[in-house]
């Protein structure tokens, strides 16, 4: 009796075409959108940066999805990103209810102390890029206690980079302080390393790059760790190639990805 089970199972599975050689290797879809295409032309050449220079991860790649609906943000989605930008704390409450819950979203724009509490009832709210200040790390810290989320905040400290006053940021000097800050008094967030946005028209720019190098360098020298445990978010659509070149970890691309706003 079991026998005869055993072979009728094996001959089904035979008649499945499990033992036939294996299928030959699935070629992925082709892209059905133009965020599709675009997201992927943009993953290419971070790979092929990651071969040329050697680099031990691929960049971390931030699509910044401000001004975007919901709609076209879910295309990014369904082509494999996971990882979102924002930079107006309502806008991102508004949107990120509205795509999956596995989507973790980067708030990059200046946040005020007093929306500390009200952006980290955002359960995927994986990062906040815009630490500029005690007060906004404190307030986060304290907002993290209050709403009992588990998992540390990773944060970055913005840095001013490009001297200009209208930017927001520490200036590279006082880089080092506001991370040894959050280290050592603020429990619920983990600084992950330093953010900048480069001049203010956005083109490349190998001064500010340079600048958040040696800030960078003073910083790790500061806490007495290596330089490559601080990652670096630098690089837009624009400049995202220099700025990997010359260190970023992290790039935030937006209309690259998702068109002109
Ligand atoms: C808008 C924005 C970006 C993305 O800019 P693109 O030029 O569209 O790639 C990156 N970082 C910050 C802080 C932004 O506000």
């Amino acid at each position: 009796m079991l026998l005869a089970l055993f072979a009728l199972a094996r001959r089904r599975w035979r008649a499945s075409g499990a033992s036939e050689a294996p299928p030959e290797p699935r070629t992925p879809p082709p892209p059905n959108s133009a965020v599709a295409a675009a997201l992927e032309a943009v993953r290419a050449r971070l790979k092929a940066l990651t071969t040329e220079l050697r680099l031990p991860v691929t960049p971390k790649l931030v699509a910044v999805s401000k001004t975007k609906p919901a709609e076209t943000v879910r295309e990014a989605y369904d082509a494999g990103q996971r990882i979102f930008g924002e930079n107006y704390v309502q806008e991102m409450m508004d949107k990120a209810p509205l795509l999956p819950p596995d989507c973790q979203w980067h708030f990059i724009g200046h946040l005020q102390s007093n929306k500390a509490k009200h952006i980290v009832t955002l359960p995927n709210l994986a990062c906040v890029e815009s630490v500029d200040s005690v007060k906004i790390a404190d307030a986060l810290d304290k907002a993290c206690s209050m709403s009992g989320r588990k998992k540390p905040l990773s944060v970055f400290v913005q840095v001013n980079s490009s001297g200009e006053e209208s930017k927001y940021g520490v200036e590279p000097a006082d880089a080092l302080e506001l991370v040894q800050h959050i280290r050592s008094k603020c429990k619920r967030l983990r600084c992950e390393g330093l953010m900048t946005i480069g001049a203010l028209d956005y083109s490349p720019s190998p001064v500010c790059l340079e600048r958040m190098l040696a800030c960078r360098k003073e910083v790790a020298e500061g806490l007495g760790v290596p330089e490559a445990s601080l990652a670096l978010s630098m690089g837009m659509s624009a400049d995202y190639e220099q700025a990997i070149r010359m260190g970023s970890t992290s790039v935030r691309i937006g209309s690259t990805i998702f068109g002109k706003r």
